[in-house]
């Protein structure tokens, strides 16, 4: 998601010119070196030691059985037993707590859906006060239960490279103010003072955003989750699922007997069966510096907000995290890879794609000229759940209507699946009013085609129209 072929050229100029201005001062604060670890998230790396709970052996049974422990299932497992204390909740996880995309994201904690172009002003309206209201019940959360998670407030921004655009931009945000919806529009001054980056004309400000440590969210809770009640196995994929008025799953030494069950699993749904034609899962590169100064940090011209992206085609978006680390994603299609048949093997190691990582380097050099010497130190990939016309699905289905799911982020999952959780125990008790009509409540969507026509889809749209799959 980002410069590929079409940097505008002020854009380069500008960065030219930062280059020159900056090199001498930057190449002292940042030697070059290039310290690169295994394919462990950042994240992960900055959680406490972690040990995965035990597989499910034997037969259980249960009122619910949550599939995947990420931010989707973990939310679910949340506010399922805090609603109904009384019931059977299993959260089954293949590996490890937050071993999918929960774990592995670029740390943008944002507002929206990934696109709300033509919405209404009361559908707007709507979906900013349910994203913004879920980013701080994730805050109210961490507060509530101690959890020792880092994250930051400060605001992110989504710049703008062509005039035209930052002025519609600006006139948007203007729009969207008389709706009561706070964003603020910097113009290229006032946006200096916060991402001092040339050849960008200005930004929106979402000021309650900000970056979260996805890991640490997902593992701090599973004590919480543990003490009310809730069974964890990892270790312990779902190989089967067979539905009726009590669902069964078969495990590798175990079995679930539940009376209803929630598909937690994203990117990886259609290996059980559900969404294939809608959900396809998309390999997503990441990578990390380690902690910079705050000296550091100016002299890149960050100053005191969270993270970006900004407006082109191929996307790049970035955030410091409160430790000081710039993570960095997109910028180019190398960032993606769709693997044929919906291939969904847990990601390898970096190694396994050195272009990607050095075509998104470059990127962020354009970006930030004093990179050269940034000391990259961690790389990783994570599987998005990418769907046709990039929206959110969250629902019911199945004849007994017992099969619950939210799947199909979009690359937007932090705030969304967090806020997924809640929305379907509301579903399960019959108080979901407040949701109905939004545009991802059992919404309908686009099938992709079978392969091969799937695979050289992807491939066409990428490389004809230049866009990032996740734009
Ligand atoms: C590289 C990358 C960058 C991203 N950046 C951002 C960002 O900056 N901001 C943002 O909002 N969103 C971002 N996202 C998206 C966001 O992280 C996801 O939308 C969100 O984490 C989805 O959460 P989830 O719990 O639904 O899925 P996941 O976190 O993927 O969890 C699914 C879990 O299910 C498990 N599982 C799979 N199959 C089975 C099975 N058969 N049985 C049992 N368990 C199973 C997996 O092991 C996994 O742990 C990013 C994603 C990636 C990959």
């Amino acid at each position: 998601m980002a410069f590929g072929g079409k940097l505008p050229v002020k854009l380069l100029m500008g960065a030219a010119q930062v280059a020159s201005m900056t090199w001498p001062v930057a190449s002292a604060l940042f030697p070059e070196k290039l310290e690169v670890d295994d394919n462990q998230a950042l994240w992960v790396r900055q959680s406490p030691p972690y040990t995965p709970g035990e597989p499910l052996r034997g037969t259980i049974d249960v009122d619910l059985a949550i599939i995947g422990g990420g931010f989707t299932g973990v939310s679910t497992a949340y506010h399922f037993s805090r609603r109904f204390p009384e019931k059977r909740v299993a959260l089954l996880e293949a590996k490890s707590l937050a071993n999918g995309a929960s774990g592995r994201n670029g740390g943008m904690l944002l507002n929206w859906l990934s696109d709300h172009t033509g919405y209404s002003d009361d559908m707007l309206a709507k979906v900013y006060h349910m994203t913004s209201q879920g980013i701080q019940m994730i805050v109210d959360i961490i507060k509530e239960h101690n959890l020792d998670v880092s994250y930051r407030l400060d605001g992110t921004l989504h710049t703008y490279t062509d005039p035209a655009r930052a002025e519609a931009a600006h006139a948007e945000t203007e729009h969207l103010n008389t709706l009561g919806i706070p964003e603020k529009y910097l113009d290229s001054a006032a946006l200096r003072e916060k991402l001092n980056v040339q050849g960008v004309y200005g930004a929106v400000l979402d000021p309650g955003t900000g970056q979260i440590n996805g890991a640490q969210l997902v593992r701090g809770l599973r004590p919480v989750l543990v003490a009310g009640g809730v069974a964890i196995y990892e270790g312990t994929p779902v190989l089967k699922v067979r539905e009726g008025s009590t669902i069964t799953l078969t495990t590798p030494e175990g079995e679930v007997r539940a009376k209803a069950i929630m598909l937690a699993t994203n990117g990886y749904t259609g290996k059980l069966g559900y969404f294939q034609d809608a959900v396809f899962p998309l390999h997503s590169h990441v990578f990390a510096t380690a902690p910079l100064t705050a000296e550091q940090q100016a002299a890149l011209g960050w100053h005191a907000f969270a993270g970006y992206s900004d407006d082109l085609d191929r996307i790049s978006y970035s955030v410091v995290t409160r430790e000081g680390n710039i993570v960095f994603g997109g910028g180019s299609n190398q960032s993606y890879a769709y693997l044929f048949k919906n291939r969904t093997a847990y990601p390898g190691t970096p190694d396994s794609a050195p272009r990607s990582f050095t075509r998104m380097r470059d990127t962020m050099t354009q970006y930030f000229p004093q990179t050269p010497g940034l000391p990259i130190q961690h790389r990783w990939t994570g599987t998005l759940g990418i769907t046709l016309r990039r929206n959110w699905l969250l629902g019911v289905r199945g004849e007994h209507r017992n099969v619950y799911y939210s799947v199909g982020y979009c690359g937007h999952g932090v705030t969304l699946a967090n806020v997924a959780g809640k929305i379907i125990t509301q579903m399960i008790s019959g108080d979901d009013d407040a949701y109905r009509g939004l545009p991802f409540y059992q919404a309908s969507y686009g099938r992709i085609p079978p392969e091969p026509f799937r695979w050289m889809g992807y491939q066409f749209f990428t490389r004809l129209t230049g866009k990032s799959p996740r734009a």
